[in-house]
């Protein structure tokens, strides 16, 4: 009747207390009774009716109770973590009770056939006798383990063993069973496919294909690829996490567990660590300029920004923690210090954070290290086998690119070369080239830049070793770029032999009311072509250089072209891209292959994709902005809101993690096939962060795309997910 457990838990631990006892089994007949007298008084004063006597009335009490936790808080917190529809609706089963405290040849216990922390073959569990269930799960008492149930009830162990024999030839899986002994007799309450690790998982699928028991793709099948996170990326010590609470949460955004001391700016990150400090960034919101402390954090925490923002993205490809917007930390920059959940935050203070979950914890929970087992080689070849689906990483560096290719990236499917910037010597010629006024300083800055571009290339060429490696064309959304700080402001000026207020006036014409919709992509391109020409220079120069060295290696530059909504668009920018190309193959003597393709994330060019097709020679789904664009609400705010729509069960997940199959999956099959019957030998992959997301990749499996693409340490998740879409086809 939703009386919260905790006042009946009160007048037990009173009564306890009164009686001088510490364990429930200490209570006599008559405290109980005096007990139920107290509970149904505590029931009439929070119900205002009495407790009903008819137990058939109960009965449906109880019943109707467990159909309406269906719909609790936890329930929708759980689902949504654990990809399970609200539609599906639970289910009640009605057993005769078993009792396991009626005396000292009572006893009750919860086991598994494997133990569910290693996987190893073997009973598993706790017993106690005369006691309930609840009194082994409530941890009151100390169970006894499970081996030692055998001296006690040896005939009812013995029972038991068979049980559990039988049960898992039956399901042919680890069980986790509740048990109860009656009198000496055994009653077995319920059994489910057991939870267990990632490590688990890998060593009871391998063991169940050992022992016969299940084939490959059914051992692929029993793995659920959102686990493999856990080892890849640091997780909380269990037993620590077990006694914290939350005190808030955020979107987890960037898998992993990280605590540390909490630093407020970049600079403080990189220099807290260089003294030997675990640091949590914490911020409003991170920008390019905040890379390099990014890197120096064990985590990073930001009150604004969804799954898709600067922060998440860049995490996710550095495999560093972050939860982003929490929206309920009140922020003071200015003194280095925050307030969350009534407390208030200092610059040095201890601050834990779960980037899977999206919890946020006052102080220190220790983390453990991740840990590859030995399985997972076993497992992730099993994977490939039966793949249909390429797996590619979004990688912008050299060594994002190798870490990708060790967990198994078969090529990059998203290189954002405006990521290539974020160093700090870097920036500088980048935003020289933003906030020049005539083509000439652009030119000049475009000088500075296009050597960083091509070494960037070539290593990028070497490190994916003749694999594809598609490059995208710039498309900084600019207000992530332009200088804030008064002394990068002074430096640019200086380097623009402006005046500060020149630099400042400029930075001010180049605000935009939606940046994200702005000035960005393509549209950079047709305003100053001689971006994409410098862009294209270095990718064909390193192209070749790389080729030089390595001849065998087979290396066909893919040029990307982002934000296309019309093909004219497309046409336009292509073609000094291919002059250029041209060119500088003629110039070399050189003979080279290259693709010039486009990204789809804007409804429009999903829409056309027949006519974009006719200039693309590839297609690759940026499904950050094309849900964004399809929904009609900001990647970087929609953080705000969603909450409620989760609430009022508008949605169930966030999209931009999970890909919303019926709108912009619409647009999305609607445009491979408007594409590949026009060009039926391009390829199409798709490069929002969906890419790493199981049922996404699913559904990309069966629209009949080429390859996925995902950060680096989503790789591994992505190539299951994508041998189970194509095993489950098969079923
Ligand atoms: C996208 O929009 O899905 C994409 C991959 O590009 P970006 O996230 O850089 O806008
Ligand atoms: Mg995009």
């Amino acid at each position: 009747m939703e009386v919260g457990k905790k006042y009946f838990e009160e007048l037990i631990d009173e009564m306890k207390a009164d009686r001088g006892v510490t364990q429930d089994v200490e209570l006599t007949a008559d405290d109980l009774k005096e007990l139920a007298s107290q509970f149904k008084a505590e029931y009439k004063s929070k119900i205002g009716e009495d407790f009903p006597d008819d137990p058939k009335e109960q009965l449906m009490g109880a019943i109707k109770a467990v159909f309406r936790s269906w719909d609790n808080p936890r329930a929708n917190v759980y689902r949504r973590d654990n990809d399970i529809p609200y539609s599906w609706g639970t289910a009640v089963n009605v057993q005769s009770m078993a009792f396991g405290n009626m005396g000292d040849d009572c006893g009750t216990g919860v086991a598994f056939t494997r133990d569910p922390a290693t996987g190893e073959k073997g009973l598993f569990g706790e017993f106690l006798t005369n006691a309930q269930g609840e009194d082994v799960v409530a941890g009151v008492r100390t169970p006894m383990h499970i081996s030692e149930m055998e001296q006690k009830f040896p005939e009812a162990f013995k029972q038991f063993n068979e049980v559990c024999k039988t049960l898992e030839n039956h399901y042919r899986d680890m069980q986790d069973m509740e048990f109860t002994v009656e009198h000496g007799k055994l009653f077995m309450l319920q059994t489910r496919n057991g939870k267990r690790t990632a490590q688990a998982a890998l060593k009871i699928a391998c063991d169940l294909v050992d022992e016969g028991m299940r084939t490959e793709q059914e051992a692929v099948l029993m793995i659920d690829p959102r686990n493999l996170d856990t080892l890849l990326h640091p997780q909380f010590d269990a037993k620590e996490l077990k006694a914290a609470t939350p005190i808030g949460k955020g979107l987890g955004a960037s898998p992993g567990a990280a605590c540390g001391k909490i630093v407020f700016t970049a600079d403080d990150a990189e220099k807290w660590n260089a003294n030997g400090e675990k640091v949590v960034l914490v911020r409003l919101e991170t920008s390019p300029e905040d890379i390099t402390g990014m890197k120096a954090s064990q985590g990073i925490l930001t009150v604004r920004g969804g799954m898709t923002s600067h922060a998440a993205v860049v995490a996710r490809g550095m495999g560093t923690c972050c939860v982003s917007g929490c929206s309920d930390i009140v922020m003071d920059e200015a003194n280095k210090q925050f307030t969350l959940a009534g407390k208030t935050f200092k610059e040095g203070d201890f601050i834990s954070i779960d980037g899977s979950t999206g919890n946020i914890y006052d102080g220190i929970i220790p983390t453990v290290d991740a840990t590859i087992a030995g399985e997972f080689g076993r497992v992730m070849a099993w994977a490939d086998k039966y793949r249909k689906l390429k797996v590619r990483t979004n990688a912008d560096t050299p060594a994002d690119a190798k870490k990708a290719r060790e967990l198994g990236a078969e090529g990059i499917g998203l290189c954002r070369t405006e990521h290539m910037f974020f160093e700090a010597d870097r920036i500088a010629a980048f935003r020289e080239m933003i906030c020049a006024d005539t083509v000439e300083e652009r030119e000049a800055a475009l000088d500075k830049i296009m050597p960083y571009q091509q070494g960037d290339f070539e290593k990028l060429y070497e490190a994916l070793e003749g694999n594809p490696v598609t490059i995208r064309f710039l498309d900084p959304p600019l207000h992530e770029f332009v200088p804030t700080e008064e002394a990068d402001i002074e430096a640019l000026a200086k380097a623009q032999n402006k005046s500060v207020a020149q630099i400042k006036a400029i930075i001010d014409s180049l605000h935009e009311f939606n940046p994200m919709m702005g000035h960005r992509g393509c549209r950079l391109a047709v305003t100053y072509p001689e971006i994409a020409k410098m862009q294209t220079k270095a990718v064909i120069r390193a192209a070749l250089n790389v080729k030089k060295a390595h001849p065998d290696w087979n290396i066909v530059p893919e040029i990307m072209i982002p934000l296309v909504g019309d093909v004219k668009e497309l046409k336009y920018v292509k073609k000094f891209v291919v002059e250029t190309a041209d060119a500088e193959i003629a110039a070399a003597g050189a003979d080279l292959k290259y693709e010039v393709g486009t990204m789809i994330e804007i409804p429009r060019a999903a829409l056309t994709a027949d006519d974009i097709a006719k200039e693309a020679e590839f297609f690759c789904f940026g499904t950050n902005d094309l849900t964004q664009m399809t929904f009609g609400f900001s990647r970087d705010d929609a953080g705000k809101f969603l909450d409620s729509y989760y609430d009022a069960k508008i949605y169930e997940n966030d999209p931009f993690a999970k890909l919303d199959q019926t709108g912009v999956g619409k647009l999305m099959e609607m445009a491979v096939k408007l594409g590949k019957d026009v060009r039926p030998e391009m390829h199409c992959g798709i490069c929002g962060e969906h890419g790493g997301d199981p049922t996404s990749v699913e559904f990309c499996h069966k629209i009949g795309l080429d390859y996925v693409s995902c950060s680096p340490f989503r790789v591994p998740i992505a190539r299951l997910a994508a041998a189970q879409a194509a095993i489950s086809e098969g079923k």
